[in-house]
């Protein structure tokens, strides 16, 4: 039945909506709902007054998100967009005059009842943050199996993307780890899907940017559990060697092998590690002093790697780890040990947030690049990028760089990662914040910075994909995603979002009227 959509003004602050099947909900106006939808972690407009969107929907159920599509889909608004949790950098939550879903409210108690301990998954609500997943997953002594490095960030919102962290190499990325999904499409319907039912659907959500339907329920593959972990640091002056030993350490992945559970990396390009996110590891007593250690143009880089273990297999785990240290050709003197539970190194970002909220650090502008490098052009980005265009200069953020093996990623998925047959590519993430200081990094240096990297890549023929990617034509998309996966793409949106009502906010299509 066609459903009509009636909305009255109720009051300053709410409008009442009805979908002409005799249901009612109520649509915010209030300016603080209004604000908070408009902005996002990039807060990259610079003064720009942000695009609002009409109004901001609080859902009690999935029922309540269905029947508001239902109603956008027949006749009604421009637009509907998920937010999660406001952690994208360019707005790619917002729906600028149209209506955006707070997901992340109904998460609260949401706790219990669903975990099943013998199937070893757990259910989210698709607004859910991953950290509210995990102290759930740890009262029955289990916990998910791929994160990111962050886990204030919403299970739709990294399932959109992919979800990569130092497990990656190992199980995947996030979004190879989940069973099932609830989804409400652009049509309004609720449908389940999984690898058996509904596959397509299945597939086009998991990294679909939130074009297909929005996550109303994910089901989790998770595992016992780890108590402790063990964090290890060791630093490089030779990029080719520190590659080589990243590569060697993520070709141990698979069952009953000895390998580290977790392999990251990252660049120190000056002696800036006060300041930087990941700084706090290399204790005052053990201070590092960058220019004693002889660099390769003037960069470091540091391997990060951890081992988990319970406390029953405390006794095994140094012999396991110095095995796996030994066919490794770090700076000998480098080696930086910690040991703690395995929920604050999970959580360890968080920590850095708290630090760099009190310094008010953390709310400003975030123009961040996050690029896929295929390995076999990784030594040439090292020298155009991390000792070319960043080369002795203060880096204001962390900058990632990580391998991940392409086998663990699902090509149905939307997601995308380098073209080719290559088995393994890197993560590199410059995760910089533009503070207004004395170091000259403003918002529009660090912009201007960002799109050399790009021209470098393309005028070398690097053939880079972005992570999390922002274009804005129809063009750039096309190529972000490639022939063959841009049509298939393209035929998804028409399934599954003919309208193209969802996420307008990631500019890949526009509402049909
Ligand atoms: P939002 O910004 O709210 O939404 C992102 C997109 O997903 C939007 O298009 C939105 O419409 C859509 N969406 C949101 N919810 C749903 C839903 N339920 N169903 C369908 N679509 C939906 N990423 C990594 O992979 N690894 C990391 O280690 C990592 N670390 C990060 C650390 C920080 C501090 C920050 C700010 C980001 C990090 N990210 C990382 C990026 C992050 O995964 C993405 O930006 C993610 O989209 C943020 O989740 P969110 O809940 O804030 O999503």
């Amino acid at each position: 039945m066609c459903c009509r959509l009636i909305v009255t003004v109720v009051g300053p602050t709410v409008l009442d909506f009805n979908d002409g099947n005799n249901n009612d909900f109520q649509l915010s106006t209030n300016p603080s709902d209004l604000a908070r939808a408009s902005s996002d972690f990039g807060m990259l407009r610079g003064g720009v007054a942000p695009v609002e969107p009409a109004a901001v929907f609080h859902p009690t159920s999935d029922r309540d998100i269905a029947q508001l599509i239902r109603a956008a889909y027949q006749q009604g608004f421009p637009a509907v967009s998920a937010r999660g949790h406001g952690h994208s950098i360019n707005g790619q939550a917002n729906t600028a005059g149209g209506v955006v879903i707070e997901m992340s409210r109904l998460a609260e108690g949401h706790a219990d009842g669903r975990i099943a301990e013998e199937m070893r998954y757990v259910d989210a609500w698709g607004g859910e943050l991953w950290i509210d997943v995990l102290r759930a997953c740890l009262e029955h002594g289990l916990a998910p199996r791929s994160w990111t490095d962050y886990l204030y960030l919403s299970v739709g919102g990294t399932l959109s993307n992919a979800g990569i962290s130092g497990q990656a190499f190992n199980h995947g990325p996030q979004i190879s780890n989940v069973h099932e999904l609830d989804v409400v499409t652009g049509k309004g319907e609720m449908v389940k899907c999984s690898e058996e039912e509904n596959q397509e659907l299945f597939h086009a959500v998991l990294g679909g940017l939130g074009q297909f339907g929005i996550i109303t329920r994910a089901r989790i593959a998770v595992e016992p559990a780890p108590q402790r972990v063990r964090w290890i640091r060791v630093l490089y002056s030779n990029f080719s060697t520190f590659t080589r030993d990243q590569e060697h350490l993520i070709s141990l992945h698979g069952d009953g092998r000895n390998k580290f559970d977790y392999v990251e990396g990252f660049v120190i390009v000056d002696e800036g590690l006060i300041n930087n996110w990941r700084s706090s590891f290399f204790s005052p007593r053990n201070p590092v002093k960058i220019s004693s250690l002889g660099t390769d143009g003037g960069v470091l880089y540091c391997l990060e790697v951890t081992k988990n273990y319970r406390e029953s297999t405390a006794d095994t785990v140094d012999q396991e780890i110095e095995a796996l240290m030994k066919e490794l050709d770090f700076i000998p003197a480098s080696v930086f040990t910690t040991d703690l539970p395995y929920v604050d190194f999970l959580d360890r970002v968080h920590k850095v947030e708290l630090k760099l909220r009190a310094k008010n650090l953390w709310e400003v502008p975030h123009p961040w690049l996050n690029l896929f490098v295929p390995k076999s052009r990784i030594d040439d980005f090292d020298k155009g990028v991390f000792k070319g265009i960043l080369g002795n200069n203060r880096t204001s953020g962390p900058i990632l760089i990580y391998p991940m093996n392409k086998s663990k990623w699902d090509d149905r998925s939307s997601a995308v990662t380098p073209e080719g047959d290559e088995e393994v590519f890197y993560l590199v993430a410059l995760l910089r914040s533009a503070v207004e200081d004395s170091s000259g990094k403003t918002l529009e240096y660090l912009s201007n910075q960002n799109r050399e990297i790009l021209r470098f890549c393309d005028e070398s023929g690097i053939k880079m994909k972005q992570y999390l990617p922002h274009y804005t034509t129809e063009r750039e998309w096309a190529a972000h995603f490639g022939e063959e996966k841009w049509d298939r793409f393209n035929q998804r949106k028409t399934s599954f979002d003919p309208r193209r009502i969802l996420a307008t906010g990631q500019r890949i299509f526009k509402p049909v009227p």
